[in-house]
């Protein structure tokens, strides 16, 4: 399900430091990792008077390519099988870690994020948020400060009931199967609604067998998610990618983007 995923690096230390997971992908049946960096031209368009692009777009690829070296051989040493992107792409990063993903045929986009305030992120963009909205395969996201040494011991499986949850019941299956870890399976009773009791026993159903527990809570699925991630010390969060569908969604971004920029531990998101 993960033999091939692929890394994207800013080669940056606190990015280059999850590469300390790989061991733990490895058990999961991860064989290979493609490594992708690419060169940000968003960063010099409107600083591109009196730079030659290609010239730049060269030294740029020259640095990279001995910095991507390194990588790999870090990766081999893990016993695992690494391929780096070359020549380098030079565009958007989100488009560029995407594409890069689909043509290598990866099973899961790994990355890091920053982790700033929503004001700095509109300034900036956020690269990983970019991908986790517009990927089609499954995104790991780790915070470039998370505290957590290994992912996939407490799993927290946000199920809102819908079929957008549901896709990803076979990761986490998956990996829970393979690993022993266990599961908090939350779902979160909005406003106004009942606890559809009937349909949350069938996503019971499909976890026995595991080692899970279910937790109901009642109120704003974010906020609540993130509270029993802490009082539990999950060590990574599963949800299904949507779409912004109410206006506050539309304003602020679904509750998976709200979870993935306000979560401290590292969070999974698969569409598909
Ligand atoms: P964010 O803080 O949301 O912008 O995401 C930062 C993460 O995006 C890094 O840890 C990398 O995984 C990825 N990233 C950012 N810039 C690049 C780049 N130029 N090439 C490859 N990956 C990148």
């Amino acid at each position: 399900m993960f033999e091939r995923i692929l890394f994207a690096t800013d080669f940056s230390e606190p990015n280059l430091k999850i590469l300390d997971f790989l061991p733990e992908f490895k058990e999961i049946g991860t064989e290979e990792v493609v490594v992708v960096r690419v060169i940000n031209l968003n960063r010099i368009i409107g600083a591109a008077g009196g730079i030659n692009i290609d010239e730049y777009i060269e030294e740029c690829r020259r640095e990279a390519e001995s910095k991507l070296a390194e990588i790999v051989s870090r990766i081999d040493s893990f016993g695992l099988k690494a391929k780096p992107i070359v020549p380098v792409p030079a565009g958007d990063p989100v488009n560029e870690i995407i594409k890069a993903a689909k043509e290598n045929g990866a099973k899961l986009i790994l990355m890091g994020s920053r982790g700033r305030g929503i004001i700095k992120e509109i300034l900036l963009g956020s690269v990983s948020e970019g991908v986790a909205r517009m990927s089609d395969i499954p995104v790991m996201v780790i915070k470039h400060k998370t505290k957590v040494k290994r992912l996939f011991e407490r799993i927290l499986y946000a199920h809102d009931l819908t079929e957008h949850s549901e896709r990803v019941m076979k990761y986490v299956k998956f990996i829970a199967e393979k690993l022993g870890s266990e599961i908090i399976l939350v779902h979160v009773v909005e406003k106004e609604e009942k606890l559809a009791e009937e349909k949350l026993k069938i996503v019971e159903e499909e976890l026995l067998g595991l080692n899970f527990k279910t937790i109901v809570r009642y109120g704003t699925p974010h906020k609540e998610i993130l509270k029993v991630c802490k009082e539990e010390s999950a060590t990574s969060i599963f949800i299904g990618g949507g779409i912004p569908e109410t206006v506050t969604e539309k304003l602020l971004g679904s509750t998976a983007d709200v979870i993935l920029r306000y979560s401290k531990i590292p969070v999974f998101i698969a569409k598909s």
